[in-house]
């Protein structure tokens, strides 16, 4: 594809490239069409998300390294765009040498943009704030108003309350690479 659109870009003197797409719209609604095309195929429509990309399926356990490995030389091949992100599990706030060691990741994988997701908890009502995986009252003020910081897709958001099922789906499914 990357040759496909070098050659486009030599013939029409245009800027063609490849982007990875972050599959938001097309996660679920590309996945339920083939669905009804070519009936539940194991591995492939047997969920009701795409896995974004060329990305290691968010439910495979692996290192991070291992998923740098992976994904990184499609990253010179997607020039348009590409994220590569790693869950963790733990409060990354107090602790920079987990971003750092990312981060060299990324440069001896030739990983072009990157992040790093983590739980963040706050209590809407006090301020409470936390990186456990499941909080659902504060144990401060014992309030369940809990803005839960999540990452999606390159976008930081609060709640979940505006992403498709497709996208709950996939979220339910991460896992943490350890
Ligand atoms: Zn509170």
């Amino acid at each position: 594809m990357r040759s496909r659109a070098n050659e486009f870009s030599e013939r029409y003197q245009h800027n063609f490239s490849v982007l990875a797409t972050p599959a938001e719209g097309l996660s679920g609604k590309f996945t339920a069409k083939d669905r009804k095309t070519f009936g539940e195929l194991p591995g492939i429509t047997d969920k009701i998300y795409y896995t974004n990309s060329n990305h290691v399926p968010v439910y495979y356990k692996c290192s991070p390294r291992h998923k740098a490995r992976i994904e990184g030389p499609y990253h010179e091949l997607t020039r348009g765009g590409h994220i590569f992100y790693v869950e963790i599990d733990g409060d990354a706030t107090h602790n920079p040498q987990a971003i750092s060691d990312i981060v060299d990741l990324m440069d001896s994988n030739n990983i072009g943009y990157c992040s790093v997701n983590h739980n963040r908890n706050r209590c809407m009502k006090c301020g409470y704030e936390d990186s456990q995986e499941h909080l659902d009252i504060c144990p401060k003020c014992g309030s369940s108003d809990i803005d839960k910081l999540q990452r999606i897709t390159g976008y930081l958001v609060g709640t979940t309350d505006r992403w498709n099922s497709a996208k709950l789906a996939e979220l339910s499914d991460r896992v943490v690479h350890k």
